[in-house]
């Protein structure tokens, strides 16, 4: 895979899964999240994902992930999927319990969703203009089903994430968008068998430790 530049992640973009979190204050507003997380949160297949200990339910999040050639500033949503080099899939781990603190207390969300390690990642495939509105992809956990996301169902599509994101960075090449994850998130321990797999994309797989 190219390096990774920069990790940007939107947040709230499938209402199904903000829905889910209503109970600790989540809500859908009209607008997305936008955060990102350092280059130390990517674990690629094969490593280890560890789990920080003793801080709380870890929440796993399985979501599409795409990687831009650049783009710069201003890139109009009809240009966007230009930017695309490749595509794969990855987990936003978060700690759910610290981030629900942090939002009810307005606090930034670093700590809870930008920790080392909370980004696995899978290999970079080329993207092929395949049409990044009507994928389907699934998180396994221990051989169980716990998401199943069908990109259909974004409230952003990808074009217009990387248009919004472009309206406050330079898009740079080997920058990587986390674009939100589908319903079913729930907490993992060591142990836990992880595989992320698409039809079209891959399959991807982890061990947590
Ligand atoms: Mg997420």
């Amino acid at each position: 895979m190219d390096t990774v530049n920069r990790i940007f992640c939107i947040g709230k973009n499938y209402a199904a899964h903000v829905a889910e979190l209503a109970h600790l204050g989540h809500k859908t507003d009209g607008e997305c999240v936008i955060f990102m997380k350092p280059v130390s949160a990517i674990v690629e297949e094969g490593a280890p994902v560890v789990l920080p200990k003793g801080r709380g339910e870890v929440h796993h999040e399985a979501e599409l992930v795409v990687q831009l050639t650049g783009g710069g500033r201003d890139i109009p949503r009809e240009e966007a999927l230009d930017c695309i080099s490749g595509i794969t899939l990855g987990l936003d781990l978060t700690l759910r319990e610290l981030q629900t603190e942090l939002k009810n207390k307005g606090l930034p969300w670093e700590l809870a969703k930008a920790f080392d390690g909370s980004a696995p990642l899978g290999e970079m495939r080329p993207y092929l203009n395949q049409d990044l509105q009507q994928l389907e992809f699934s998180l396994h956990v221990n051989g169980r089903l716990r998401q199943h996301g069908r990109t259909a169902d974004m409230l952003f599509p990808v074009a217009q994430q990387i248009s919004i994101l472009s309206q406050t960075w330079a898009l740079e090449p080997g920058d990587i968008i986390f674009t939100g994850t589908p319903k079913g998130v729930g907490p993992l321990k060591a142990g836990d068998e992880l595989v992320l797999e698409s039809r079209g994309i891959g399959r991807f797989r982890w061990m947590c430790a």
